[in-house]
């Protein structure tokens, strides 16, 4: 074996940067921890919503990652190939087996773009446009810019996606500036998606089904994208068997997502292809001394960085736990929030345990759209994600 570290960290994303930078500011720090993580570069993926609505620049969402690597943290800049976790080591694309005592897997989410046809071939082109896509988003913003009138179509997919609201925000700000601009009443919005509401929490579902009329926003429920023909700007459907074709003139499509292969095709996924923990403890099932967070775990939560901010801290206090050996008291409740952009200058934010449950944190109704969760979203939270979070203060 090449290396072997006490605390080996798959991913340097949001969670992988939380965890570390939390274990590194423990009192007594595991004795070697290491970061194995192939990206130069780190994105504040939340800003992607205000990048397609025009608000920021995408640069603006981008770091080096070599800036948040915790001192006293060895960055192994390679990815992970496989895991065998009986032997407690994993697997490097150059760097051989890297070894551990414990193991916090957090790679993120796989985007499968290829599973709606056409869409690889024409996305940024043709007013077909994903703000999943950090080398997409800003073309978001060309076409909204230009937008002229007609059919603008928000997809949602039929699987799990990370941020459950975003493929929403962007509608409520692409309308209100359809308004703005003076082409509203020549455009019709809709909101095609795979499932059956506008938001799976109920306590916010109502408030926005409210906007939906208000707003007049056509809802195309139970509609799964399938493909995409940029050049003759036609969306096609399955509606529960059924092909449905659209024409549009801009649509933006949330792509379906699943765990990513290499993490789908080893021992510690589950049957969905997620890492199998427990939805408390973040301890893997069977790999006592694996754990995982984040969008790649199957933690029943929303797949949000505001559900890592909660995840992290019990994370770590049950690695730390586990490599001392006492018993694992960190619980985490599935909090997760969820900055519902409503329009420019507008925002509910809906925050929400297991089940759906509303842990709110302010004393007022979060589900009015209020201008001071939309200065939250914007100002509030990008500094907390870089000056906190992953410097393990937030
Ligand atoms: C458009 C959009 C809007 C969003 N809005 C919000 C919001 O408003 N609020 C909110 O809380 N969340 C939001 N999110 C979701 C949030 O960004 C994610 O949930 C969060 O970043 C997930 O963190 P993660 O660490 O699990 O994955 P990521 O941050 O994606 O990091 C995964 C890391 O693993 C690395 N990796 C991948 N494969 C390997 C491998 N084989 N070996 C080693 N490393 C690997 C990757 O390079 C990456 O750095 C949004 C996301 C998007 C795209």
């Amino acid at each position: 074996m090449s290396k072997k570290f006490q605390v080996v960290i798959v991913g340097g994303g949001t969670a992988g940067i939380t965890v570390a930078a939390r274990l590194m500011n423990e009192e007594n720090p595991p004795s070697s921890v290491a970061i194995i993580e192939p990206s130069d570069k780190h994105w504040y993926q939340p800003l992607w919503t205000l990048v397609g609505g025009g608000v920021f620049p995408k640069e603006d969402s981008m770091r080096d990652e070599g800036d948040f690597i915790p001192d006293g943290v060895e960055w192994i800049k390679d990815e992970v190939t496989t895991f065998a976790p009986d032997d407690n080591k994993v697997e490097t694309a150059k760097n051989g087996e890297i070894g551990y005592d414990a193991l916090i897997v957090c790679p993120g989410i796989q985007i499968d773009w290829g599973k709606i046809e056409g869409l690889k071939e024409t996305l940024g082109k043709n007013g077909v446009a994903s703000n999943y896509s950090y080398d997409h988003v800003d073309q978001t913003w060309a076409f909204l810019e230009d937008f002229g009138g007609g059919n603008a179509i928000f997809t949602y997919p039929d699987t799990p996606i990370k941020c459950a609201g975003a493929p929403q925000k962007i509608m409520w700000l692409a309308e209100h500036h359809f308004n703005r601009i003076g082409v509203r009443s020549e455009t019709d919005v809709y909101f095609a998606s795979a499932g059956g509401g506008i938001f799976g929490v109920a306590h916010y579902g109502e408030p926005l089904g409210r906007l939906v009329k208000q707003r007049d926003i056509k809802t195309r429920f139970k509609h799964t994208l399938k493909k995409v023909d940029g050049k003759k700007k036609k969306a096609t459907f399955d509606k529960e068997g059924e092909e449905v074709v659209m024409d549009f003139d801009f649509i933006h499509v949330t792509p379906p997502m699943s765990a990513p292969d290499f993490i789908k095709k080893s021992p510690i996924a589950a049957e969905s292809g997620w890492v199998d923990v427990d939805k408390h403890t973040t301890q893997h099932n069977k790999y006592k001394n694996v754990f995982s967070l984040g969008d790649a775990s199957s933690l029943p939560c929303s797949k949000t960085g505001a559900a890592i901010r909660k995840q992290a801290p019990v994370t770590v206090e049950n690695v730390q736990a586990f490599l001392k050996k006492r018993p694992l008291k960190g619980s985490y409740d599935g909090y997760a929030s969820c900055p519902l952009v409503t329009g420019y200058g507008r925002l509910i934010l809906a925050e929400f345990g297991y089940g759906g449950v509303p842990m709110e944190s302010f004393p007022f109704d979060q589900r009015q759209e209020r201008y001071s969760m939309w200065l939250l979203k914007t100002q509030g939270l990008p500094n907390m994600y870089w000056h906190g979070m992953l410097r393990g203060r937030a």
